[in-house]
């Protein structure tokens, strides 16, 4: 796509993004899937050119670039490898909630640290077995005991689990009290009575590493509470509503993987010595996926750009997750089509981005969340 042209801070980023996914992702991407290996190294470089805090105040380590920026440098990575992205995806959402939503000892105490590369991610541990979408019914408990809270619970799905130094942790501090009882906590990595079960065998994002966190009479001091009691609902809505921009442009990086995949193929030629781009089934293929993908960016910019406003953006980040993680499917799927049997052949990324695609219809909120909310906003405003 030509894009529109980025300002110079977002360009700084995106050249960031575009040397890592290049030097540091690309290369290992395959390998990584197959053998569902998280890249702690690559994880902690990244972390060390800025790029765990995009959207954290330079005071505290972070670029301070904005959501736009985010944005393009996560379509960026993806593009190269989408399960390492996740993991960084997950750490900033962390960042930026304890940039938002702590006070000035805990953002000077956990995110220096986290920014410069110390831990190689953070983890926000939301979902439970058997608490998805509906997030408010957890049941994880944080109970008072003096300038302790004791965690206990199960979390569920936990994106770099056992490999993150910083563990944000929604938990319920009154039973009775709906979304309003939930609390958030920051727990560090080796707090005891914090475990990470074995990683979850998964279809896609294989480089990421995600288990159960099993929370067993663990104490963490008042001090990590983050907000106050009773604020973590809003801690959690709050960070997705931007952690949807982020996965809608992931679902933009593994959509333009295969699309490059499939115009590389079709431009090869054949054992007849006519090329595959030459016929009109494969260009119908190629413009349906150029003209999706472009449609799914413009949302991402539109809803990246009033974020970086601070104006309301929930319907319009809704929309785009909605629109491009299901577009991010259905390129692929017609990137293989393209491909025909070297399709199914790993040596093409067309094949691990399809399955890399599914999951963002669910993670962060499913396509049918995102539904409800851009009805309920429709709905709203003629109200
Ligand atoms: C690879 C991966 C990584 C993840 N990482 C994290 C993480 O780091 N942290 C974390 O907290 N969670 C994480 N999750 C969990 C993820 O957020 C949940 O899977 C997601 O919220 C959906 O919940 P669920 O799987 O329980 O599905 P359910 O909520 O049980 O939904 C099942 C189906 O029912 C539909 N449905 C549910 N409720 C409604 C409704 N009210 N109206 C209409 N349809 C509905 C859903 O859309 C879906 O199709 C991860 C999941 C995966 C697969």
């Amino acid at each position: 796509m030509r894009d529109l042209q980025p300002q110079a801070g977002q360009a700084q980023v995106l050249e960031l993004a575009r040397v890592a996914a290049r030097d540091l992702l690309a290369p290992s991407a395959t390998e990584n899937d197959r053998a569902e290996r998280f890249p702690e190294e690559a994880m902690r470089h990244l972390a060390r050119s800025g790029l765990f805090g995009i959207n954290v105040p330079k005071a505290y380590g972070g670029l301070e670039a904005g959501v736009v920026a985010y944005a393009l440098a996560v379509r960026e990575l993806a593009s190269a490898c989408a399960g390492t992205t996740v993991g960084l995806m997950v750490t900033n959402m962390v960042a930026e909630a304890i940039a938002r939503f702590g006070d000035e000892a805990q953002r000077q105490r956990w995110l220096p640290g986290l920014l410069s590369g110390a831990h190689a991610a953070a983890s926000f541990c939301l979902s439970e077995p058997g608490s998805g979408s509906d997030a408010a019914s957890l049941r994880a408990t944080a109970r008072r005991d003096g300038d302790h809270y004791v965690l206990d619970g199960t979390k569920a799905w936990i994106t770099s689990g056992g490999r993150a130094g910083l563990y944000l942790v929604m938990a319920r501090t009154s039973p009775d009290g709906g979304s309003r009882g939930i609390s958030a906590f920051i727990v560090e990595a080796g707090t005891p009575g914090l475990v990470a079960t074995k990683p979850e065998d998964k279809l896609g994002m294989r480089a990421s590493v995600t288990t159960q966190i099993v929370l067993d009479g663990c104490r963490v001091p008042s001090a990590n509470l983050l907000g106050a009691e009773g604020d973590g609902f809003k801690v959690a809505m709050g960070s997705l509503d931007g952690g949807r921009i982020g996965v809608a442009a992931q679902a933009c990086g593994i959509a333009a993987a295969a699309q490059r995949c499939a115009l590389d193929f079709a431009r090869g030629g054949r054992a007849d010595g006519t090329a595959l781009s030459e016929q009109q089934s494969t260009q119908w293929l190629v413009a349906d996926n150029a003209a999706e993908l472009d449609a799914g960016w413009l949302l991402v910019l539109r809803a990246a750009a009033l974020k970086d406003k601070g104006a309301p953006h929930s319907r319009e980040a809704a929309m785009a997750k909605v629109f491009c993680t299901e577009m991010a499917s259905e390129v692929a799927s017609r990137a293989l089509q393209v491909l025909g049997e070297a399709g199914e052949d790993s040596r093409h990324s067309a094949e691990r981005n399809l399955r890399d695609a599914r999951v963002t219809r669910i993670y962060e909120g499913t396509s049918e969340v995102q539904r409800i909310v851009i009805a309920r906003e429709c709905l709203k405003a003629l109200s």
